[in-house]
């Protein structure tokens, strides 16, 4: 028995020192009272978590202890809110009631804690409830956006003291973490723990990249420091002598953005210049913030030449989250692009955390996206007939995307996501006018409803009374809004054919002698392959299923048994082909190290030595994934009981798997024949197949080869840098 040795009195000790650190980040925000409340919290949650321990073995204390201090000092949120991650798990885990919470601390907090219970269930394996909860989160955000605040710090320390978890729980919650609650926290405006949720999540799903990207910004971290020391010292005097209040300094990019440009763009680290930005933080007057910003820009600008290709002005315009600031890139003193960043304390608060400091300012800020977007949450949680999935997927899109801004005819700037089209833009001034569009005039110009629009068209919308919402036009919307409109109209028109349909169907039935009863209705529709007696109502209505085609089904229903036997019989037999071709001792699957069938996903191609994972699909069996997949977060947030445990065997085997290279390199004579001899001569590795574009004497080649294994790959793309021309070698991975 292994004994656990617990030094009660010093975990009171360290008790104690985390609420008084706690206590001290609350108190920019404390009012006559707010003390005695927080305490009077402290205590319940102390009282009620007493004989419970967190993975690690620490009291589990500490936890809502750090989600407070988060929700106070990274999200600068208020009393209610500090008293509310005290307690927020209090009623889902321990015997304390709504009830009582409510009698201690009143309706308010009692709300919060409601919401907070409702929308947990993170360990759910249940995967539709995972969307279900994810929308029951936004419902509450319409209620009371601090729910979704105080989740997002409970999420956040989560993913900072998750290394004791089981394997399978860390990837589940780091996908959850990378595919929902970081675009969310982006949404909101919270940036800084937007980033630090990216980061944290890829070191679960990704370990290796994201060991390898911190082991190179830290090799070359006094080379940074020096640069940002010599580019930010003369911006530092003539501020001084113009006086202006500002601080200066570097700020480094997170290890989740680098790694997403090195793939976006194909490059190695190396060839990543924006590491780091400078940025600038003026402290000045809210009148004077615009001319101020500006000021700054032009002392910059006079020091370093600007690309100007690379201004982004978010002072005339703030973002729809509510970020303000003046982005500019320049040529800094080595040749070496910089951008510099400008913004005063109160924009940086906001872009800092988000939300919270946006209420804070609001008087001074008339018009912010932030209230359109929580409006606009509000009308697509509106329609209750939306599939939680659906609106997951629809949803997600909007929370990614950046936004455009179009002016109506009569000069009222309209905001939609970036790739929006006419259509998206007639459902955004009004359902109605959405749904009988015919046409649009892009400045002027008449352009059909698939249009895109771009940054400052001026739009006005042509309608037909007429006119009806059509299937295909969900090809070329993007708006949450007027997806879910179309497709609960076209529903709604669907119902009403239908019913149409139903009618006829009796009557040939009548005629065929077939009884008119539901258990007849589920077999034509079984028949036909429909999915529900709706859709076969629908398509007799539409002519589709004639009279002809249920002489079919009378006439099948006298063969019928035998059909089945047979069918039974290939379909095993398919069964045991299958079975034979397998290879399965190659990778074992399940807690208990199967051997089962499954294929290797090719959105990914994994290959020994990856850290990989199984997916159990509806058609296909059991799918191998690679942890690092572009599509395994979405996989495994959404349906994380169908994920299985999988490793390889062995790392040494002579079978050979379909794994893709992308290189990079100026285009040269006998580029590639130097390649392919590499390749199929040094390395004695089969190439699948070659693609190679050359554009300006730039060449791009994508190989297709075998491999044994990840040690095997990694040797072949070393040697493979080292052709003479050769600027980049990555691993490809498919862009879906
Ligand atoms: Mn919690």
């Amino acid at each position: 028995m292994e004994e656990y040795v617990i030094d009660i009195e010093a975990e009171n000790k360290e008790i104690r020192k985390r609420y008084r650190a706690l206590l001290r980040a609350c108190k920019p925000t404390l009012q006559k009272g707010d003390k005695q409340e927080i305490r009077k919290a402290f205590d319940l949650a102390l009282e009620s978590h007493k004989d419970m321990r967190r993975k690690s073995g620490e009291p589990y204390i500490y936890h809502p202890i750090a989600v407070a201090q988060i929700a106070a000092e990274e999200i600068g949120l208020g009393t209610t809110s500090i008293v509310c991650a005290l307690l927020h798990d209090v009623v889902e885990d321990t015997s304390i009631t709504l009830e009582e919470i409510e009698s201690l601390f009143g309706k308010k907090v009692a709300k919060i804690i409601d919401g907070l219970t409702k929308i947990s269930g993170v360990f759910d394996p249940n995967s539709s409830i995972q969307a279900e909860n994810f929308r029951k989160m936004l419902l509450t955000l319409a209620d009371d956006v601090r729910v979704i605040l105080i989740k997002l710090a409970d999420r956040l320390h989560n993913m900072r003291t998750m290394e004791f978890m089981a394997r399978h729980k860390q990837l589940k919650i780091a996908s959850e973490t990378s595919y929902l609650y970081a675009p969310l926290a982006h949404r909101l405006g919270l940036y800084a723990i937007k980033s630090e949720l990216e980061d944290l999540s890829m070191k679960y799903t990704d370990p290796d990249t994201y060991k390898f990207i911190a082991k190179k910004l830290n090799e070359k971290k006094a080379e940074r420091e020096k640069f940002i020391k010599d580019f930010i010292s003369p911006v530092k005097e003539i501020l001084l002598e113009q006086d202006i209040n500002a601080s200066v300094f570097g700020r480094p990019k997170s290890i989740h953005s680098i790694w997403n440009k090195m793939r976006k763009k194909s490059i190695p680290f190396e060839e990543v210049y924006d590491l780091f930005a400078i940025r600038v933080i003026i402290d000045t007057e809210y009148e004077k913030e615009k001319t101020e910003c500006w000021k700054v820009y032009s002392i910059i600008t006079d020091l370093y030449r600007p690309n100007p290709d690379r201004l982004r002005d978010w002072v005339s315009t703030p973002k729809g989250n509510g970020y303000e600031s003046l982005h500019t890139t320049v040529m800094g003193p080595r040749g070496q692009w910089v951008e510099v960043q400008i913004r005063t304390k109160r924009m940086n608060e906001i872009a800092e955390k988000g939300f919270a400091a946006h209420w804070k300012y609001k008087e001074s800020n008339t018009d912010n996206g932030l209230d359109q977007w929580i409006q606009k949450v509000r009308d697509v949680l509106s329609n209750p007939e939306q599939n939680a999935l659906d609106f997951l997927d629809d949803f997600k899109m909007n929370l990614f995307s950046d936004e455009i801004f179009i002016f109506t005819p009569k000069g009222t700037l309209i905001q939609l996501p970036n790739g929006a089209t006419a259509l998206d833009f007639a459902f955004e001034i009004h359902s109605d006018i959405g749904a009988t569009c015919i046409g649009a005039k892009v400045n002027h110009k008449l352009v059909p409803l698939s249009h895109p629009l771009q940054n400052g068209d001026q739009l006005e919308i042509i309608t037909s009374s007429k006119q009806t919402p059509k299937e295909d036009w969900l090809n070329f919307v993007v708006t949450a809004k007027a997806k879910s409109k179309i497709k609960s109209s076209l529903k709604e028109e669907k119902r009403r054919v239908a019913e149409d349909g139903k009618e006829i169907l009796e009557r040939k039935m009548k005629s065929l002698k077939l009884t008119y009863n539901t258990d007849n209705i589920n077999k034509i529709a079984n028949f036909f392959k429909y999915p529900s007696s709706q859709e076969l109502f629908y398509n007799v209505a539409k002519g589709i299923i004639d009279i002809k085609n249920l002489r079919d089904y009378v006439a099948s229903e006298k063969t019928h048994d035998l059909v089945t036997q047979n069918q039974f019989n290939s379909h095993i037999s398919g069964l045991v082909e299958k079975i034979d071709k397998r290879n399965a001792d190659t990778i074992l699957i399940g807690d208990d190290n199967q051997k089962l069938d499954y294929t290797l996903a090719v959105c990914c191609n994994p290959i020994p030595g990856d850290d990989i994972f199984g997916f159990l699909t509806v058609n296909e069996g059991i799918k191998i994934h690679r942890t690092s997949c572009p599509n395994a977060s979405k996989l495994m947030a959404n349906y994380g009981y169908r994920i299985l445990k999988a490793r390889w065997a062995s790392s040494q085997m002579d079978h050979a798997f379909i794994t893709g290279i992308r290189i990079i390199g100026i285009d040269d004579v006998g580029l590639v024949n130097k390649l392919t001899t590499v390749i199929s001569q040094e390395f004695n590795v089969n190439i699948r197949s070659l693609s190679i574009s050359s554009n300006e004497g730039i060449f791009e080649g994508n190989i297709m080869v075998n491999i044994n294994n990840i040690e095997q790959l990694d040797n072949l793309i070393n040697r493979l840098k080292l052709v003479s021309g050769i600027t980049s070698v990555t691993r490809y991975e498919s862009e879906n």
